[in-house]
C-alpha cells in the first residue's frame, strides 16, 4: 500500500499554521497533482475532538478526486464511518470491533452491550435480534455471558457479531448513498 497511496499525516497540527498558508490545502494539492491510484487521510483519531476530526476529514476529502479511493486510517467508529463517508471518504482500518469483542461487549444499533454485566446472564435473547448474523441466530446472551468470563471463544463469536454489524452499517450507508 505504501507505494501505492499517497499518505497525509499529522494535519491535526495545522492549526499552528496561519490560515493563508494553510498546509493541508497545499499537500492536498500536490498530492491531486501526481494522480495517485488512492489518497490516505492519517494522523487523525488521536485524542482530537470530533468537530476538529470531521473538519480535517471534510477538507481533505473536499480537494481529492471522487474516482479515487478516499481512506481514512485508523478509524472505525461506527459514528465516525457515517460522518466520514458521509464527507467523502470510502475505506477505513480499525481494531475497534475486535478489541471492543476482546473487552466482552458487542455492537448493536443504541450502542454497546456489555455481556460481562450479570444481568446478562439470565438473558435468553440473542446480543440483537434484529441482526442476521450466525452468532445472533444461534447464541443466547446468556450463554455468551457465560463464555466471555471463562473462555477465548465468548471474544471470537463476539468479533463475527460485531464484524457483521460494522460491515451492515457500511452496507447501509453505501445503499443509501447510492439512492440519492
Ligand atoms: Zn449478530
Amino acid at each position: 500500500m505504501h507505494e501505492r497511496y499517497a499518505f497525509m499525516q499529522s494535519m491535526q497540527f495545522d492549526k499552528l499554521l496561519c490560515n493563508s498558508c494553510n498546509s493541508r490545502d497545499i499537500c492536498v494539492r500536490g498530492l491531486v497533482e501526481r494522480n495517485l491510484p488512492g489518497y490516505a487521510i492519517g494522523g487523525l483519531a488521536g485524542g482530537e475532538d470530533k468537530d476538529s476530526f470531521w473538519r480535517v476529514v471534510a477538507q481533505c476529502t473536499a480537494g481529492l478526486p471522487e474516482d479515487k479511493p478516499r481512506y481514512v486510517m485508523g478509524v472505525g467508529y461506527p459514528l465516525d464511518i457515517v460522518v466520514c463517508s458521509a464527507l467523502g471518504a470510502d475505506m477505513y482500518d480499525c481494531v475497534y470491533p475486535t478489541r471492543t469483542a476482546r473487552f466482552g461487549s458487542a455492537l448493536v444499533p443504541e450502542g454497546v452491550l456489555k455481556l460481562k454485566q450479570n444481568a446478562m446472564a439470565t438473558d435468553e435473547r440473542p446480543i440483537d435480534p434484529s441482526c442476521p448474523c450466525m452468532v445472533c441466530k444461534n447464541y443466547t446472551r446468556a450463554y455468551l455471558h457465560c463464555l466471555v468470563t471463562k473462555d477465548p471463544m465468548g471474544s471470537q463469536l463476539l468479533s463475527y457479531h460485531n464484524l457483521s454489524f460494522m460491515a451492515r452499517v457500511s452496507c447501509h450507508f453505501f445503499w443509501l448513498s447510492c439512492s440519492f
